[in-house]
């Protein structure tokens, strides 16, 4: 009986997995299609300085319009990409957009792009972001590059060479997410990295969690003792930044400032602007 049962199960259980494959399959298929016709836009999200308020950076992020599921996450499709090796076209196809986008922005914002492990282990990184730099015009100064951990980066030579390389040039390197992923504090004695942008995961609780402050604190004390800069993404609660900024973290960005937005639609300037004139008519006492 217990067999039948059993059976019944995993006839139950083949309908759903064909349709899983299938579907894998189609998204797969689109992806390619999707490449070759360039139907990806980017979207920027400001990085604010924690002293000024001013819009110090810009973070790229890639947005699919698919023709019939609508606009698509790159949480949904950058694994596929990465999987199906589709992500070094993608990847090049970003980073040229992006470093054009960034020519019409005022010179002493950066751009920041986010680089999959995958993009890193392929052997022409470095002369790609090279060519594209010239191409386009951007100073390599102007140029920081982001990596997170969703597929596993192994502290092998080339990895740590190319790395390297990027600093030589004067581009930054971020590591993303920090605290969560793959990363160990070994990582941080054996990459170069120039920042680290703690995930938005511990900013988030920042405010019902004790244990996320102490993360948070600490991660900021630990990066600035290995000469890092820390960031702190997801900030969504404009409470959280003088908080943030007196545990030692120089750069925020998240909901509270703005969501990534199309290019024409960045604004730079003085971020904290925006809090103080909403903060103003609590200053006029209430009539009656
Ligand atoms: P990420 O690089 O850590 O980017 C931050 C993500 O958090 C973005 O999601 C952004 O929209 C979101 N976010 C920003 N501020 C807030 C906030 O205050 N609250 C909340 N809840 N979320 C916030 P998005 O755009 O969906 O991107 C997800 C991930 O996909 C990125 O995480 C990155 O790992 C990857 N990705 C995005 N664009 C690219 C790209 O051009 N290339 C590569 N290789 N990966 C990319
Ligand atoms: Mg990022
Ligand atoms: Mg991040
Ligand atoms: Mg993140």
């Amino acid at each position: 009986e217990a067999k039948a049962r059993g059976r019944d199960n995993f006839c139950m259980f083949v309908p759903d997995m064909k349709d899983a494959v299938e579907e894998r399959l189609r998204l797969e298929s689109d992806l390619h299609l999707a490449v070759q016709q360039g139907q990806f836009v980017l979207h920027y999200q400001p990085i604010v300085d924690v002293v000024t308020g001013q819009v110090s950076a810009v973070e790229a992020l890639v947005r699919w319009s698919h023709p019939e599921r609508g606009e698509m996450s790159p949480s949904e499709f950058i694994p596929i990409a990465e999987q199906t090796g589709l992500i070094v076209p993608l990847g090049d196809w970003i980073l040229r957009q992006a470093c054009l986008d960034a020519m019409r922005w005022p010179s002493d914002v950066s751009l920041s792009v986010n680089i999959s492990t995958v993009q890193l282990r392929g052997a022409n990184l470095l002369d790609t972001i090279m060519a594209t730099l010239e191409e386009t015009g951007l100073p390599p100064t102007r140029l920081e590059i982001e990596i997170t951990e969703n597929v596993l980066l192994e502290q092998s030579a080339g990895n740590i060479s190319v790395l390297r390389q990027l600093k030589e040039l004067g581009i930054a390197v971020v590591l993303d997410d920090f605290g969560t992923g793959y990363a160990s504090l070994g990582y941080l004695t054996v990459f170069p990295f120039d920042k680290l942008k703690i995930d938005r995961t511990f900013i988030q609780e920042l405010a019902t969690r004790s244990d996320c402050m102490a993360v948070v604190g600490s991660a900021a004390r630990l990066g600035r003792s290995l000469g890092m800069s820390v960031v702190a993404e997801g900030v969504e609660a404009i409470e959280h930044v003088e908080w943030l900024r007196s545990a030692g973290v120089v750069q925020v960005q998240g909901f509270c400032f703005s969501p990534p937005v199309p290019a024409a639609e960045l604004r730079f300037g003085d971020m904290f602007e925006t809090f103080e004139s909403h903060a103003e008519p609590e200053r006029t006492p209430k009539a009656g």
